[in-house]
């Protein structure tokens, strides 16, 4: 019999405000098995919960800066294992490897390497690399705009947007009629400093990723090519962005896929 197709690592990256939260959430409606991860969101539920961990995020993210790399690698570690064991007692199966969508994480060059490691390494949470990285390259104004009318509910991390996704009653999440916040780091001044550490320290992380890609493009020879690892989708709405991401990921994992 043929070997189970292997699980999606996936990754969705790009600049603040560039609608990986809204695309992973279309994304996880049309594949529901796949677990999804979101730095920011692990980040900001700690912060609720006024963990020590919390503590340190609040300072970070006020000021649009960053967490340590070790801190972010030893949060998400821990979320994914939780969910690993979580999906085996499900399923009764430990064989079974989660599909997986991280979106924040990785954000550094070093970040990267810690996660390949990770993922890479023999044990019992041991899977393959990660198998597909979506960039999501958006302009700076349309994201600094963006940001600005966006609206978040904080338990869920749903977004919502006053101009492109608004709730159904103003002020209030959809699905459960709380009311919406707005994130502290939202502000203009902290837009600023979070573009900057995205062209700095995550940059640098996309391009270990376009690398690994190519030269396993150019590895491959003519004949039998694999389908590349790094896909890049340029527009200026998720609207837009929506069929091709999925397209790429259906055509790789056509499994997770609940209908056509
Ligand atoms: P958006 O949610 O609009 O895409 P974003 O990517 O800037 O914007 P989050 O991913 O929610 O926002 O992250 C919010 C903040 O949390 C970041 O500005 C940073 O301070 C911190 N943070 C999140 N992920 C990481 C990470 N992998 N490494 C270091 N800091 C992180
Ligand atoms: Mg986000």
């Amino acid at each position: 019999s043929q070997p189970p197709p292997p699980p999606l690592r996936g990754l969705i990256i790009g600049s603040p405000g560039s609608g990986k939260g809204t695309l992973s959430s279309r994304l996880l409606a049309a594949a529901p098995s796949i677990h999804y991860l979101s730095g920011g969101d692990l980040l900001r539920a700690h912060i609720s919960q006024r963990t020590e961990l919390g503590k340190q995020a609040e300072q970070v993210i006020r000021d649009g800066g960053l967490m340590p790399d070790e801190t972010m690698m030893n949060m998400i570690r821990t979320e994914l294992e939780r969910q690993q064991s979580d999906e085996a007692a499900a399923s009764s199966s430990t064989s079974a490897k989660m599909s997986t969508l991280l979106d924040g994480f990785p954000r550094t060059r070093r970040q990267a390497e810690m996660l390949d490691e990770s993922l890479l390494r023999t044990g019992s949470d041991a899977g393959p690399p990660v198998n597909l990285v979506l960039h999501l390259d958006v302009p700076d104004d349309v994201v600094m705009s963006r940001i600005l009318d966006r609206w978040i509910h904080e338990p869920s991390g749903r977004t919502y947007n006053d101009r492109f996704n608004p709730p159904k009653v103003k002020g209030h999440d959809d699905v459960t009629g709380e009311a919406l916040v707005k994130r502290v780091d939202d502000s203009p001044e902290t837009i600023k400093a979070r573009l900057q550490s995205f062209r700095k320290s995550t940059q640098p992380m996309i391009d270990y990723y376009r690398r690994q890609s190519d030269e396993a493009q150019a590895r491959a020879g003519a004949e039998a090519k694999p389908r590349p690892l790094y896909v890049c989708f340029t527009g200026t709405s998720s609207d837009e962005i929506w069929p091709r991401l999925r397209e790429q990921v259906a055509m790789r994992f056509p499994g997770l896929f609940v209908e056509k």
